[in-house]
């Protein structure tokens, strides 16, 4: 998409707004209008905040707005402006409105800490960012059990995240770091020894602070071998008080990957939570997606999981699935409701940039915006007939939809490393390839340093990752002049 921006510089938030509707395009500045394609064009001048639509050079929609003598509701009004040209030009429905590049949960906390009550936040975000009541409440909802879920934080707390980029197959919409464990058998334990001296360093860097929460991510961690697995855990308990933290997660993600024996060890480390995740439980979307897992496998995951005493196990679930309709999504729901998890995470299908799912889109029937509202609806009514409610959400960019992803669960089951992570309220340390870590000197102040993706650049890099968490960790704990 071309861009004329006039006035002003804020082209990353006009360019976020126009993402709402025209989903990766990038924007090339222009002087005028181009006389083939589409033209934003934003403009500040003395008395206007302007947004327009040239469709081959020729105005196609325009929206105006007073300039304020706010700076941030002059940005907020010329993203507005533009959001409604954009809106009227598509015709798309839009239930965050031009809520786009901030958590509408985290926008809530921060109005309700300013003095406001629900009903003025709804007023605010209805009138200010056109968005729907419905959504409003739960950005709301979400953002009351944020609060009490961030009170648990220690006051010299951390949080600790380890990923293991394996799986026994890759997604079709996954854009994660991982690698098929298989074809990388060999290379695991070259993984586990970068990790380990990563693991260090990070029990250096964060002595004398408590370990609030532990996550172990990626990939599949459950994908090693019961020897790797008893290897990697050891080495988080060798090396972190774990006695006083408040949770310990592991991502059980792929059913198959589960034995008894490698329950028995996570049990024995002290993990507490696990997520065993089947997306759908339709038998037919399971192979399009390339699990490599049938439903019967996360039926039997859980059965072997309840039965190794774990008594707090999430699935996260994803709507929009090529192929799914409201049919096969209520399907699913039932099944889930069998297995009577402590929680779910419903995820709205993302179409991410690195995924085989975007190179393949053609080949893919994926839900219209109406038929993933009406999805949304059945997983809300699933959770709130288990017993759960919302307690974390976020946005992505490309989710069809223009939806979200929320966390249910029922009463006491919250996974803090989510809320903790998601709000930023406290540092957390990432190890393994393509971890990143958020130094949180205080709210707002965050430093991040990123580890390579790459499997090969991580082993053999680990100690320019190690070098850049050291730097920008002593670079915040030095005074600034
Ligand atoms: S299980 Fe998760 S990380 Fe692994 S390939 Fe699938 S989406 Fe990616």
């Amino acid at each position: 998409m071309y861009c004329i921006m006039k006035g002003h510089n804020f082209m990353y938030d006009i360019q976020t707004v126009t993402q709402i509707f025209f989903p990766n395009e990038g924007f090339i500045k222009v002087d005028s209008p181009v006389l083939s394609g589409l033209t934003c064009e934003s403009s500040l001048n003395g008395q206007a905040c302007e947004g327009k639509l040239h469709k081959d050079g020729v105005l196609a929609q325009k929206f105006s707005f007073p300039v304020s003598d706010d700076i941030h509701e002059t940005r907020r009004r010329l993203m507005i402006s533009v959001f409604l040209a954009c809106k009227a030009y598509t015709g798309l429905k839009t239930p965050w409105g031009a809520l786009a590049g901030i958590r509408p949960s985290k926008m809530a906390r921060l109005l309700l800490s300013q003095g406001l009550n629900s009903q003025e936040i709804v007023e605010r975000y209805k009138s200010g960012y056109c968005a729907s009541e419905e959504k409003i409440r739960l950005a709301l909802d979400v953002a009351l059990a944020e609060e009490k879920i961030l009170k648990l934080q220690s006051s010299n707390g951390f949080s600790l995240y380890i990923g293991i980029p394996f799986c026994p197959s890759r997604c079709l919409y996954c854009s994660f770091t991982s690698y098929p464990i298989g074809a990388n058998a060999g290379r695991v334990d070259a993984y586990l020894d970068a990790l380990e001296k990563e693991l260090d360093a990070v029990k250096s860097l964060s002595k004398g602070r408590r370990l609030d929460s532990l996550y172990i991510g990626g990939g599949t961690p459950t994908s090693l071998d019961e020897e790797q697995l008893e290897r990697l855990l050891e080495g988080v308990s060798s090396r972190f008080d774990l006695r006083a933290a408040k949770e310990y997660s592991v991502e059980a993600g792929r059913p198959d990957t589960l034995t008894p024996a490698k329950l028995e060890i996570l049990k024995r480390h002290g993990v507490g939570r696990i997520s065993i995740n089947p997306q759908t439980m339709n038998e037919k979307t399971l192979e399009i997606i390339g699990r490599g897992h049938t439903a019967q496998h996360m039926k039997a995951a859980f059965a072997m999981a309840r039965d190794a005493g774990f008594c707090n196990i999430n699935a996260d679930l994803i709507l929009g699935l090529p192929g799914e309709a409201l049919v096969d999504v209520a399907k699913t729901f039932e099944r889930i409701k069998e297995l009577k998890p402590e929680s779910i995470t419903v995820h709205t299908l993302a179409v991410k940039r690195a995924s085989k799912l975007r190179e393949t889109l053609e080949e893919h029937k994926l839900a219209s915006a109406e038929a993933l509202e009406e999805m949304l609806a059945v997983a809300q009514t699933a959770s709130r007939e288990m017993g759960m409610s919302a307690y974390y959400m976020y946005r992505q960019k490309n989710m069809l939809g223009n939806f979200e992803n929320v966390g249910y669960c029922l009463p006491g089951r919250e996974s803090l490393y989510n809320v903790f992570i998601m709000e930023e309220t406290q540092t957390v340390w990432a190890a393994g390839a393509g971890a990143v870590t958020k130094l949180v000197e205080k709210p707002g102040l965050i430093e991040r340093a990123f580890n390579v993706k790459s499997l090969d650049d991580y082993i053999n890099r680990i100690d320019e990752m190690i070098k850049r968490k050291e730097d920008k960790f002593y670079a915040q704990a030095s005074p600034k002049t």
